[in-house]
């Protein structure tokens, strides 16, 4: 069997491949790291045939428990994906295919790739409400981007939303993309939108790691969404740059975007642990959460993260500084890997679609809270 890794995101240890129709893989670490979760890889196929792919390490893996009721992510252009038939018995995961065409990428989740990303910022620049911008450059020297929807308003309120500080977390990416493709398309909610504020979207915040097929960390072996009390140059650039321009900028809301192995559900996670955490801001969660429900049907409050305990919020995450530095509505999002729990689409499980869906609808939520941000 051929068996390649060699592409962006590509991740992949080939322990044994020389059989016809099966092969035994490992899931590798992020390079500078113990993080263990990322894999993506092709596989050149005979149509027709099934293949067996065991993937034996999967029960040793960082965030193991995400593997119960998952099934791999397949594409045969890396641009549609589905769903392949993938089992699991606490150690090893094995995915048994029968494919429709010569070559076949599996993947952790679907890679948002950098054509793509290319792609989208070049339709975005032509649009006249926007300025994009390299706000900061990777530990490898990738640009990070910024796309900035311009205001009408003298004064404006500050809207961030930041995609894939974690790597693998690839949905961010899709989520990203619909964001920046509604305000583009859709003439009334960026025009209500920027009437009061400007909007300001990083897509890609870990651009060394999405390419070395990373799952959490950068090319220094940094978990990003741990370095925002003291950013560094040497080690993590992205957080540096990003959090100045913010400082430069100001922030009036905050979304930081991710992907979450073990709850499989669509959720947001509050400021509730900062030592200046307010009752103001309290509601503004509550009114930014009710308006999420309405906006749409994935999102929901039942399931997510415990709440931190007040003064008990980790200071090194986006969410948590940003919401402590500028005292505004500050949170993360996740979208689950597998599938969304309360609406289970056995095909393409929790999609790229789902997720691009997901970033469109948010900007109806931000509406609904606009006035009350400031
Ligand atoms: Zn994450």
């Amino acid at each position: 069997m051929r068996i390649t890794s060699q592409f962006e995101s590509g991740r992949i240890r080939v322990v044994d491949g020389k059989g016809a129709s099966e092969a035994t893989l490992e899931i590798l670490p992020d390079r500078a790291a113990d993080f263990r979760q990322w894999f993506a890889f092709s596989v050149a196929a005979t149509e027709g045939r099934e293949h067996t792919l065991r993937i034996v390490n999967a029960g040793a893996c960082t965030y193991a428990g995400g593997f119960e009721r998952y099934a791999v992510c397949a594409s045969y252009d890396r641009e549609r994906w589905f769903r392949a038939p993938t089992e699991y018995d606490g150690e090893a995961r094995v995915i048994r295919h029968v494919p429709e065409a010569k070559r076949v990428t599996y993947a952790y989740y679907a890679p948002y790739l950098e054509r793509r990303l290319r792609n989208l910022l070049r339709k975005a620049a032509r649009h006249p409400a926007v300025k994009i911008e390299t706000i900061a450059r990777s530990v490898e020297g990738r640009p990070l981007q910024r796309v900035t929807f311009r205001s009408q308003s003298d004064d404006p309120l500050r809207l961030w939303i930041i995609a894939q500080q974690h790597p693998g977390e690839s949905m961010a990416g899709w989520f990203a993309e619909g964001v920046i493709g509604r305000l583009c398309d859709d003439a009334e909610v960026l025009g209500y939108l920027t009437s009061r504020a400007e909007v300001h979207v990083v897509p890609r915040m870990n651009p060394d790691g999405a390419a070395g097929g990373h799952h959490r960390t950068n090319a220094a072996g940094d978990d990003l969404n741990r370095a925002w009390l003291e950013p560094r140059e040497s080690r993590t650039p992205e957080v540096l740059g990003v959090r100045a321009a913010m400082l430069d900028r100001g922030v009036d809301f905050f979304l930081d975007v991710h992907g979450e192995e073990q709850v499989p559900y669509v959720f947001v996670a509050g400021a509730e642990g900062n030592p200046h955490y307010t009752d103001r801001i309290e509601a503004l969660e509550e009114r930014f959460s009710s308006a999420m429900l309405e906006a749409n049907r994935a999102f929901q409050t039942e399931e997510g993260y415990p709440k931190d305990a007040p003064g008990d919020g980790e200071l090194r995450c986006a969410a948590n500084f940003v919401g402590e530095q500028f005292d505004c509505l500050s949170m993360t999002l996740e979208m689950p890997f597998s599938d969304d729990a309360n609406d289970r689409d056995e095909a393409v499980g929790w999609s790229p679609e789902r997720s691009a869906n997901l970033g469109a609808d948010t900007l109806d939520a931000i509406a609904a809270v606009l006035d009350e941000l400031r």
